[in-house]
């Protein structure tokens, strides 16, 4: 069956997260979105960990469903039109790993995935002698990311590893300021133990592709939420049954069972581009390189972005198609086209107000943008909306690179005028 899976998540424990992210909230927003697996996120914290054993019960295989009596509340909150979908938690954690290699500083994140609620205490206890896992939900460990994998390893064999957003410049395996150049130099002989990476939302699969060593590993994506609302935002799409030895197997052979990914536009992430966010200066990474690497306004370097670090440990071209490719579906966040359609902010009360009436009209997130005919959405009334999601499946989309931590714009509409036209054109038809 095609599960949409999210493994990357936080709780309420890590630090800027929501207070909303709790067990229910993630219940909640998986119903809205149409997520059918929720990474936990946090299983090291020991409080959160108290919450998981409380909330959750085992349901199939590695997998947990949360307790009927916490379920039932949120239920009733929701719209029949989403309550149908069955909603099963994974246990998760993001570890966020800083040491220093070849004499260098390395900062790496990287995400655990366990089958039981016994190897999360096992390798919780391991964890306890290098670091304070209370202090925060991503724990913060001195310790290398080659020995927390070893550890992984002897714990379990059925763990699933995976580097996080491993393009973010600050925090990851190839990260321009603190990672490396290779999942060799990072993981040496444990490289091969390495099946899975995640693109983070300033890369997609295609530009993963261009890395030979990269093509032997599974291209996973999630949204690292630290709301239940972003939920979903990237996603990695499995044909499995539900059950977790099932998932992580396909994942770790990367066999047809992993189908592809839900992305971000990448050019929306933070770090696609390169530049100064202080200074407003964004460059592509040509123009980086007419710069020698350095802002005009302030003349230090700027900070090199996800696009560029690409280029620049690629093996091949932009447009390179690896033999094993996968599907790969860009997504705009539905409240984002409604926003652009109403031409107001995406936390505005109309915008939320109609939000909520399409999902309770046209079932969860991901059946109104991916699967239901254009034609059933404008039937069902959202006329100038259906033209949006249209065009955002034909990937007619404008696009403004984020840099240097802003986030990217992607729009649908090239300027005002664009969105007058279209809805003279609805009230016409
Ligand atoms: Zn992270
Ligand atoms: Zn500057």
């Amino acid at each position: 069956m095609e599960l949409i899976v999210d493994l990357h998540t936080h709780s309420h424990y890590s630090r800027a997260t929501s207070r909303d992210s709790t067990l229910e909230g993630l219940y909640k927003w998986g119903k809205i979105k149409g997520i059918s697996i929720i990474g936990t996120g946090d299983f090291t914290h020991p409080s959160w960990y108290l919450e998981l054993q409380e909330k959750l019960e085992p349901a199939e295989p590695g997998l947990f469903r949360l307790k009927e009596k916490y379920a039932l509340e949120v239920d009733a909150s929701l719209p029949q039109s989403i309550q149908g979908q069955a909603i099963r938690f994974i246990l998760t954690v993001e570890i966020s790993n800083i040491y220093s290699k070849y004499g260098k500083v390395r900062k790496l994140h990287n995400l655990i995935v366990a089958p039981t609620l016994e190897v999360v205490s096992a390798v919780g206890e391991r964890l306890s002698h290098i670091g304070n896992l209370k202090a925060d939900g991503r724990p913060i460990l001195g310790l290398d990311s080659k020995e927390l994998l070893k550890i992984c390893l002897e714990t379990d064999p059925n763990i699933l590893f995976i580097p996080a957003h491993i393009w973010t410049p600050y925090f990851a395996l190839f990260g321009s300021n603190s990672g490396f150049d290779s999942i060799q130099e990072a993981f040496e002989e444990l490289s091969l133990e390495i099946k899975a990476i995640e693109t983070g939302l300033s890369s997609d699969p295609f530009m993963n592709w261009r890395l030979d060593q990269l093509q032997k590993v599974a291209i996973i994506s999630n949204s690292d939420a630290h709301s239940p609302s972003k939920l979903g935002r990237e996603a990695t799409v499995i044909d499995s049954k539900l059950d977790y030895f099932d998932i992580v197997q396909g994942i770790k052979t990367n066999d047809q069972r992993v189908v592809g990914t839900i992305e971000f536009f990448p050019q929306e992430g933070k770090y696609h581009y390169d530049g100064h966010r202080d200074h407003h200066v964004r460059f592509s990474p040509q123009e980086t390189k007419q710069h020698q690497g350095i802002c005009p306004v302030c003349h230090k370097p700027v900070t090199v972005g996800v696009d560029h670090r690409v280029d620049d440990l690629a093996n091949h071209p932009t447009d390179y198609k690896p033999p094993n490719d996968k599907l790969v579906e860009y997504i705009i966040p539905l409240v984002e086209i409604i926003a652009e359609v109403k031409g107001t902010g995406v936390s505005s009360k109309p915008v939320l107000g109609l939000y909520e009436k399409v999902y309770s009209i046209l079932g969860n997130e991901f059946n109104i943008l991916r699967r239901l005919s254009i034609d059933a959405i404008k039937k069902a009334g959202f006329d100038d909306l259906s033209f949006a999601i249209d065009k955002m499946r034909k990937g007619q989309v404008v696009i403004e690179p984020g840099y240097d931590g802003v986030y990217g714009t992607i729009k649908i509409f090239q300027d005002k005028e664009e969105r007058k036209k279209l809805s003279g054109q609805m009230s016409l038809l």
